[in-house]
């Protein structure tokens, strides 16, 4: 990883004396370090409420139209309780996955001072990132919604405003699986309802007049469908970069391997946290992660 070949095509300049750390401006003051991590991106936030709105909208289906007017007291409440838990679940992922920092790289620390630190021997190479004047560790990538530096990005997620990368995909994944199952689950019922319907009477089933019931179904119906092929094909393909350690964008630029390989089990401990246990589904549980590696910056 230290001394590879070096022919590569990214921003970089090969030299410490190259850098031109006067041009960047000054890394924020350690006050501001504790502060929430939120991206001000009006598309963004408009997609996160879409969401969150989708989720109320399907939960508002299956409770006022088919678990609350059935005379089946036992299905309505295992229904609902396994219904509400998995939209909890995937509203507490939502919340993680946007307001956790996906690992953003430090700006403005491509200072002269920090270079030296890092003692590079002849031949060492570091990156440095152009529009944020950071050092880049490797595998980290610049992400222009968020005006960051990203480790291990993987891509920026409109719906939950956030990039996807080293600190926080794990809640992303756990949002699209948790996303897939609600969608399974409503579609299931929706498919129950109907028969129900068919067999009583359409004015006994709902508390609403049938052709509102309809249409309330048919577009949960659609809701569901379409949320769950789009989640699931996003959680298989996580599943699959986390397994093959090797992130979307490094999928699609090709880039050759320089870090070590390790088993499918390791990556994803380590995503999700040492040792495996059912802290892996909550989203509330903090996964051990990336003791920050002093080479990191040295390739
Ligand atoms: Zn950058
Ligand atoms: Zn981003």
């Amino acid at each position: 990883m230290m001394f590879s070949p070096v022919h590569r095509f990214r921003d970089i300049e090969r030299k410490p004396e190259y850098l031109h750390p006067e041009k960047c401006i000054p890394p924020p003051r350690p006050g501001s370090l504790g502060t929430m991590w939120f991206i001000r991106d009006g598309c963004g936030i408009a997609c996160a409420v879409i969401t969150w709105l989708l989720v109320i909208y399907a939960d508002f289906v299956v409770l006022f139209v088919m678990l609350i007017p059935s005379r089946n007291y036992i299905y309505s409440a295992v229904n609902g309780v396994v219904f509400n838990s998995l939209a909890f679940l995937a509203l507490a992922s939502h919340f993680r996955a946007m307001l956790t920092d996906p690992g953003a790289v430090p700006k403005g620390n491509a200072t002269k001072e920090f270079i030296e630190s890092l003692q590079l021997k002849p031949g060492q190479v570091v990156y440095k990132c152009p529009k944020c004047c950071s050092i880049k560790p490797d595998r980290a990538h610049h992400c222009s919604v968020c005006k960051r530096c990203i480790r291990k990005m993987d891509h920026h997620c409109p719906w939950v405003n956030n990039c996807v990368g080293e600190n926080n995909q794990k809640y992303f994944v756990l949002f699209t699986m948790y996303i897939a199952l609600i969608s399974l689950h409503a579609l299931i019922m929706v498919g129950f309802h109907f028969l129900y319907c068919f067999e009583e009477d359409w004015t006994e089933c709902s508390s609403f007049a049938p052709p509102t019931t309809v249409i309330l179904l048919i577009l949960l119906c659609f809701e569901a469908l379409l949320f769950l092929i789009f989640t699931s094909v996003m959680f298989g393909t996580q599943v699959h970069s986390i397994c093959t350690d090797e992130t979307g964008i490094e999928q699609l630029k090709k880039e050759e391997r320089r870090w070590a390989k390790k088993t499918k089990w390791m990556n994803m401990k380590a995503v999700f946290g040492h040792p495996f246990s059912i802290a892996w589904l909550s989203p509330f549980a903090t996964p051990d992660q990336g003791k920050a590696d002093p080479y990191q910056y040295v390739v």
